[in-house]
């Protein structure tokens, strides 16, 4: 009787650590993504220019299939700030930190580039070589035509697709990144730079596609925000075609080594964002995605009343935004008001369209539930989300978990053996163990 009594104490132990890490979980994967498209015109360079960049003779770019280990070296000594060559106070670093308080950038100095064929493909060569010029101490980029093993993936398209962002009538390029699972670093980069002029037929020019690859770039190296002012690269809609002292100081900022520095120039990064996307919803007061960033930065700041006042905002606009409905439910679920909380999170799920999706939001209704000690109710959800993604490990944790709490032995037992057959090394680990052991 003792035993058995230890042992339950131990499952709830186990339990509540389960989701700990099923939230952790949650905001690491599914916190809504870090947006670096942002609204971005076509300019064109004059033919001078165009010239000079296309004729390829300082071309500074190597390939990175066919070069040495050896030449690949770069200098380690490199990220020391030349603070007499430019002023390091005028920056924007603080406009290049993401929603949740953070710089993020490549771990390394050699950074690979799969352009995908097109006939913007030297423009693009060009854009890459301008950084490997201005930035060689830092990092320095490297063709492959290996696409899958690329860090940075540039494909030209007719289109964005349908998917990747409601706004972009007004964009011609689009970068989307991934991160290191502890989120610190860059892990990916997928670029698209339009052929054609948005809402029309009208086939860019190579020198604008230069532009909006310099551009997306920056974005692609975790420059995550826009800069305010329109003689820089990273202005939204810039025209910009060399990098300005603001866009070099900032992104040395970005790669130094000098963590004091760093704090130094990031201190007021909360204010600043705040600003800027008060402005962007000052700006575009009509779309949803505005209210929605400027809750994303409420909360981030801790601010949920001020939050959840602009994703109501938000709401008005799209009420059928799964979005708006999933970050209210954060907002309410760490407020501790779970009731609340699974009222937007249902919303949230009755609006989205593939069961894929719906995994983190029932995961979450899980969540609330066991929260509120409704067991019964958790384990429906959490089986759900399981069901409808048999092969995330910690769906299935939380999933047993909910088994453990109702005592449902024979429904793990055969839960394990239908993930054993798909990943046979889940038996090794002691939490499989620990429920298999319970349940036998
Ligand atoms: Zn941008």
């Amino acid at each position: 009787m003792n035993n058995l009594n230890n042992q339950k104490n131990q499952f709830i132990i186990l339990a509540v650590l389960l989701l700990v890490i099923g939230i952790a979980n949650y905001f690491n994967y599914y916190a809504p993504a870090k947006p670096t498209e942002k609204i971005f015109s076509f300019s064109s360079l004059s033919q001078k220019e165009q010239k000079e960049l296309l004729d390829g003779k300082n071309r500074n770019i190597s390939d990175e299939d066919n070069s040495s280990s050896e030449a690949d070296e770069l200098s380690l000594s490199g990220n020391k700030l030349e603070s007499d060559s430019y002023s390091v106070s005028d920056n924007y670093i603080n406009y290049a930190i993401d929603s949740n308080g953070k710089l993020v950038k490549w771990n390394k100095k050699k950074i690979t580039v799969f352009v995908s064929d097109s006939e913007y493909k030297d423009s693009i060569y060009g854009a890459l070589s301008k950084y490997n010029e201005v930035f060689k101490d830092y990092f320095k980029f490297y063709t492959t035509s290996k696409r899958d093993n690329a860090d940075i993936v540039i494909d030209v398209v007719e289109h964005f697709d349908s998917n990747d962002n409601k706004d972009s009538i007004y964009m011609a390029g689009l970068t989307n990144n991934s991160f290191s699972s502890d989120d610190k670093y860059l892990s990916k980069s997928f670029i698209k730079i339009l052929s054609k002029k948005p809402n029309s037929n009208v086939k860019v020019t190579p020198s604008e596609v230069y532009n909006v690859a310099i551009h997306e770039l920056g974005h692609a190296i975790g420059i995550i925000g826009h800069s305010p002012k329109n003689t820089d690269v990273m202005y939204a809609s810039s025209n910009v075609k060399t990098f300005s002292s603001r866009d070099i100081a900032t992104i040395k900022i970005l790669y130094s080594n000098d963590q004091a520095l760093i704090n130094r120039e990031t201190k007021n990064y909360a204010e600043t964002k705040l600003k800027e996307a008060e402005l962007y919803a000052k700006h575009s007061p009509n779309k949803a995605i505005s209210w929605v960033n400027l809750g994303r930065v409420y909360y981030d700041l801790g601010k949920k009343d001020e939050a959840l006042d602009a994703y109501k905002k938000a709401l008005e606009l799209e009420n059928n935004n799964p979005l708006i409905y999933q970050s209210m439910g954060e907002c309410y679920y760490t407020s501790k008001k779970y009731d609340s909380a699974i009222k937007y999170y249902q919303y949230a799920v009755n609006y989205t369209k593939n069961n894929e999706e719906r995994v983190p939001l029932l995961n979450m209704l899980g969540m609330c539930e066991a929260k509120r000690d409704n067991y019964n109710n958790a384990y429906i959800y959490f089986k759900q989300a399981y069901y409808f993604d048999k092969d995330n490990e910690k769906m299935l944790n939380n999933y047993l978990v909910a088994c453990v709490e109702t005592n449902k032995k024979e429904e793990v037992i055969a839960a394990i053996e239908d993930y054993k057959s798909r990943h046979p090394n889940i038996v090794e680990k002691s939490f499989i163990k620990d429920v298999m052991n319970w349940a036998k």
